[in-house]
C-alpha cells in the first residue's frame, strides 16, 4: 500500500488524483492532503478518503475546517501554514508526493519533498521553472524520483528509453516536438485580443483546468514554462525543443531519435492518463480515461506559433537564456500579470508586456541560491505591482 501527499488536493489535479485513487483503493491510501482556502471541498474529501492529515494553508480554513472535523467521526488531525505543508510533505511515511499547488507558493513544500527523496509526481511547474539545476541537483543527492505529470513532458517520459529518468543527459535525440493547443484564441484577429474577458481567457477548447494555467494556456506563457521546464526535467536547452501547435491536444509531444524515428504520446485530453502513469510507474495501472476514437477525431493538425500573438514564449525562452534568477523573475511577473488579469486590472494583451516590463527592470542574478531565487521573485512582484499601480 503506497502513502500518498496530495498539495493542492482541491484544484483541478488534485481532483483527478483523487480519482484515480479512488478506483485503486487497494493500492494506494491518502496519508494527506493540503488546500489553501476551500475548507467546504477538504471537509469532503476528507469524510471519503479519511486522511491522517489535513493542513490548510490559510489559518482561518484550518480553524473552520478544524471545527467540522471536531463536530464529525473523523479522525484526520488538521495543521495549517507551511510548517503543515513541509511536515506532510517530508513524513517518513509518505512515498509519493503529488506536487499540484499552484504557482510558486508550492515550491517550498515541494522542496521538502525533493529533499527527503520522496517519489515526486510534478505537476507544479513554476517550482522547478523557478530553481531548474538546484531543484534537479537536490533531487540527485537526495535520490528524489521527479516523474513529470505536465501532460507533455510526461509524454516526453514516456517516449523516452526504460531506463531514462529526470535529469539524464538526453542520448541518440534529435529534438523534441513539444505540442501546445493554442489555446483560446488562436484564432482571434489582433485587434480582438486586446478585449478578451477572464471568462472567454478561462474556457479552454480541449482541457478543463485551473484559473491560472488557463489564462497562461490562452497567453502560451504555459508553453514557455513547459518549455523551461523540458530544459530541465531532460537536461537539454530550447534549441533542441521545437514548439508545435497542434490544436486537437491528441498527440501530447513526440521525441525524435537520430535515425529519424519521431515516438509520439497521444490519448484523450485527460489528466488522468498522466497522473495514473505516475502513479503507476513503472506498471500501468486504470486511469478511468476513455479509449481513444481516432476514426472520430479523423485528423490531426500541426502549425508554428505565431510569436507576434503570443510574445510570453519569446519571454520566457529569452528568461532562459539569461539564466539565473531571470526565470524566477519572469514566473513572479507573469503570476501577477495573470492574478492583475483575472481580477479586471490589466487587459489580456498587457499581460505580456508587464512580464517584458519587469525583466527589463530587474537585472537576473547569477549563480544564485535558494535564497537570492525568493529575494528576486519578491522583487518581481513589487515591481509588477507598482507598474500595474503607473498603468503600466
Ligand atoms: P487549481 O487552481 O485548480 O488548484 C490549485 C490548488 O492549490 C488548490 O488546491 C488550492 O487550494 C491550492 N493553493 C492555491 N494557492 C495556494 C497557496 N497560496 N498555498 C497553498 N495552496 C494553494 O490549479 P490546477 O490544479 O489547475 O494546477 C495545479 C498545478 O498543476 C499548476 O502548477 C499547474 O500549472 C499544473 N498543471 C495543471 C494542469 C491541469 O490540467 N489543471 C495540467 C498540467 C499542469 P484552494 O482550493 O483552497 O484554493
Amino acid at each position: 500500500m503506497k502513502q500518498i501527499t496530495i498539495l493542492g488536493a482541491t484544484g483541478s489535479i488534485g481532483l483527478s488524483t483523487l480519482d484515480v485513487i479512488s478506483e485503486h483503493r487497494d493500492k494506494y491510501s491518502v496519508f494527506a492532503l493540503t488546500a489553501n482556502t476551500n475548507v467546504e471541498e477538504m471537509y469532503q474529501q476528507c469524510a471519503l478518503f479519511n486522511p491522517r492529515y489535513a493542513v490548510m494553508s490559510c489559518n482561518d480554513s484550518a480553524v473552520a475546517l478544524g471545527k467540522l472535523i471536531e463536530n464529525s467521526e473523523l479522525e484526520t488531525e488538521v495543521m495549517s501554514g507551511d510548517e503543515g505543508l513541509h511536515r506532510v510533505s517530508e513524513h517518513p511515511e509518505v512515498d509519493v508526493v503529488m506536487a499540484s499547488i499552484v504557482g510558486a507558493a508550492g515550491l517550498k513544500p515541494t522542496l521538502a519533498a525533493v529533499h527527503a527523496g520522496k517519489r515526486i509526481l510534478l505537476a507544479n511547474k513554476e517550482a522547478l521553472v523557478m530553481t531548474g539545476s538546484l531543484f534537479m541537483a537536490a533531487a540527485k543527492k537526495a535520490g528524489a524520483e521527479i516523474l513529470p505529470i505536465d501532460s507533455e513532458h510526461n509524454a516526453i517520459y514516456q517516449c523516452m528509453p526504460a531506463t531514462y529518468r529526470s535529469g539524464m543527459p538526453l542520448k541518440h535525440i534529435r529534438r523534441i516536438l513539444l505540442t501546445a493547443s493554442g489555446g483560446p484564441f488562436r484564432n482571434t484577429p489582433l485587434s480582438d485580443i486586446k478585449g478578451v474577458t477572464p471568462e472567454q481567457a478561462c474556457k479552454h477548447p480541449n482541457w478543463s483546468m485551473g484559473r491560472k494555467i488557463s489564462v497562461d494556456s490562452a497567453t502560451m506563457m504555459n508553453k514557455g514554462l513547459e518549455l523551461i521546464e523540458a530544459c530541465w526535467l531532460f537536461d537539454t536547452t530550447p534549441d533542441s525543443i521545437e514548439v508545435h501547435v497542434h490544436p486537437e491536444s491528441i498527440i501530447h509531444s513526440m521525441v525524435e531519435y537520430d535515425d529519424g524515428s519521431v515516438l509520439a504520446q497521444m490519448g484523450s485530453p485527460d489528466m488522468r492518463t498522466p497522473i495514473a502513469y505516475g502513479l503507476g510507474w513503472p506498471d500501468r495501472i486504470e486511469s478511468g480515461v476513455s479509449s481513444l476514437d481516432l476514426f472520430k477525431i479523423s485528423q490531426l493538425n500541426f502549425e508554428q506559433p505565431d510569436e507576434e500573438r503570443f510574445p510570453c514564449l519569446r519571454l520566457a525562452a529569452e528568461a532562459y537564456r539569461l539564466g539565473g534568477t531571470a526565470c524566477a523573475i519572469l514566473n513572479a511577473a507573469n503570476e501577477e500579470a495573470v492574478d492583475a488579469f483575472l481580477n479586471k486590472k490589466i487587459r489580456f494583451d498587457q499581460i505580456a508586456t508587464l512580464i517584458e516590463r519587469v525583466m527589463e527592470s530587474l537585472a537576473p542574478r547569477q549563480q544564485a541560491d535558494f535564497d537570492m531565487i525568493f529575494e528576486d521573485d519578491a522583487a518581481a512582484r513589487l515591481m509588477a505591482v507598482k507598474l500595474i499601480e503607473q498603468g503600466l
